[in-house]
């Protein structure tokens, strides 16, 4: 597969439709064989999926390149040096991971029963991908599904078509073909995948669509992940730096052309600190892009004419004014990273998801305004963005909620490889990376061992019953509260004691 181009395979083709339910049946079969489940078999597939994507990375990078014109530093980086590393870093913890877990805090009389949670496969699963980390998106679950010894079907985004036709040929080349496989297509493909039982659905994508996911997965109590999107704040305050915010947040709209779940949907800025936020803000354009955004080949373009139509569609619908950039061309799709100043927040740009390079300003006259605001768009974004001074920082954290947050930074939460990533609220459930993608397909099955000697402790449970009975019971199973009832904290043991002595007086 070396020395693999794009044009080498074949054409982009949607799976047959009456071919799908056979190979749910092959994936499901094969989980319910149990032989994905020993650590040797999960690390064999590691292993050969890290080299043949080793392999296929020429053919990877030229793909992110046709399908979004992204760079190969912004392909390697975000998408197959990503997935790559998640594949090491899965393989050199599995073992840990996999580990059983004892429970937490056992009473002396659990403590025989050895109570343990076992780290179980799901069993069969379903992975759709989003288009705009078309490698990232769809194998980074992937990883996740074949270290916890699921078996899995992947659907990549039809939208990236050149992403998803590497992609099928580095899993066919590399994973057991019985446990894993790649259906392409769009809706209908789709939902025939969705009519089929799986034992979990990881889904990334578009809130309206995670919608449908949800409602089909629940007619089966199949298990989701969904992995959404979100009108994230990023805020400014007064008292921040002008210059390292400016530069941070034009950086997160450039980097994909902006088609970043996680990047800032707007910026609200204190009033007073306006004027040097757009000069920042200028000179960063033109540290960053100093021949313009068009033929500058570290700056990608729209995925397909009808995300830019709806982007452009937004910025014509926008009462603001453009202050930086607006030129587009849609012969080329692209899109000049573009700043507006909105005057309120029923603006079109910030009531929908841009999901693209519009940089809507928001000024506010104080940080109780942004934070009411922040909350009136969105209650339970994907990401938020403060910048000011740990004081301020700490004071919108606690004021609003979001799947992550990044302080004085546009999403860097999100490029840590092992933190967990998810949303909350209607941005998401459940979440993956790291340890988190190995859980995301794990069940953690309680298990406790009753062994024949414990009968005599276990007399208490049997009839008959009596008061004799329920003393040496609470006397086996109390805890004993370390507060009193006025909230104080006490000795624990001691004030129980002395509760208990008064009590009987
Ligand atoms: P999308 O919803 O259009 O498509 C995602 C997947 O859903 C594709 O595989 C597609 O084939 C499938 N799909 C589309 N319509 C369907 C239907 N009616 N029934 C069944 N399946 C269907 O999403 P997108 O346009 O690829 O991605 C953009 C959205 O995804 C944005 O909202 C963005 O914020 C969000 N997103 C979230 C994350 C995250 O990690 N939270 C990452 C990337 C994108």
């Amino acid at each position: 597969m070396i020395d693999l181009k794009v044009a080498d395979l074949p054409a982009f083709t949607h799976t047959p439709i009456d071919s799908i339910s056979a190979t749910h049946a092959r994936v499901v079969e094969k989980f319910g064989t149990h032989t994905t489940r020993p650590l040797a078999y999960r690390l064999k597939q590691l292993e050969s999926f890290y080299w043949a994507l080793k392999d296929a990375e020429p053919a990877l990078l030229e793909a992110c390149s046709l399908d979004l014109g992204k760079s190969a530093y912004e392909a390697y980086l975000t998408e197959v040096g990503w997935v790559l590393n998640d594949i090491v870093f899965m393989h050199k913890n599995l073992k840990r991971f996999m580990k059983d877990e004892k429970a937490e805090d056992t009473s002396w009389t659990n403590w025989a029963m050895n109570p343990i949670i076992r780290k179980d496969p799901l069993g069969a699963a379903l992975i759709i991908g989003a288009y705009n980390f078309p490698i990232q998106l769809s194998l980074g679950p992937l990883v996740g599904a074949i270290a916890a010894g699921c078996t899995a079907v992947l659907k990549p985004s039809e939208s990236a078509p050149n992403a998803a036709r590497v992609m099928q040929r580095v899993v066919e080349e590399s994973l057991d073909p019985e446990g894993y496989a790649v259906v392409q297509g769009a809706i209908p493909e789709t939902t025939k995948l969705l009519d089929c039982k799986w034992d979990i659905i990881f889904y990334t994508g578009s809130a309206n669509v995670g919608k449908i996911i949800a409602k089909r997965a629940a007619e089966t109590l199949t298990p989701v992940v969904l992995e959404l999107g979100g009108k994230n704040p990023a805020i400014i305050t007064a008292s921040a730096d002008p210059r390292l915010a400016a530069r941070r947040l034009l950086w997160a709209k450039l980097l994909n052309v902006g088609q970043v779940c996680v990047s800032q949907n707007y910026i609200m800025v204190d009033r007073s600190i306006l004027p040097a936020f757009l000069k920042e803000l200028k000179q960063a354009f033109k540290e960053f892009q100093p021949n313009g955004a068009e033929d500058n080949e570290d700056y990608g373009k729209v995925i397909n004419e009808r995300q830019w139509q709806r982007l452009r569609d937004m910025l014509d619908s926008t009462k603001g004014k453009i202050l930086i950039g607006g030129k587009t061309n849609k012969e080329t799709l692209f899109f000049e990273p573009t700043v507006v100043q909105v005057e309120d927040q029923h603006d079109p740009l910030l009531a929908d998801e841009s999901f693209g390079p519009l940089i809507p300003i928001l000024p506010v006259d104080n940080l109780d305004e942004a934070i009411r605001t922040a909350n009136a768009i969105h209650a339970t974004p994907l990401g938020l963005y403060p910048f000011g001074t740990k004081a301020e920082t700490d004071k919108i954290l606690a004021s609003t909620r979001s799947g992550g947050a990044s302080v004085n930074d546009a999403f860097f939460h999100a490029s840590i490889p092992t933190l967990s990533f998810g949303g909350v609220g209607d941005s998401g459930t459940g979440a993956y990376r790291g340890r988190a993608s190995f859980e995301a397909f794990t069940h953690r099955r309680s298990i406790t061992t009753t062994p024949g000697w414990v009968e005599g402790l276990l007399d208490v449970r049997y009839p008959p019953f009596g008061a004799k009975k329920l003393k040496k019971l609470r006397g086996m199973t109390d805890l004993k509260p370390d507060f009193d009832r006025k909230g104080n904290r006490t000795g624990g043991g001691v004030w129980w004691l002395l509760g208990v002595s008064g009590s009987n007086k």
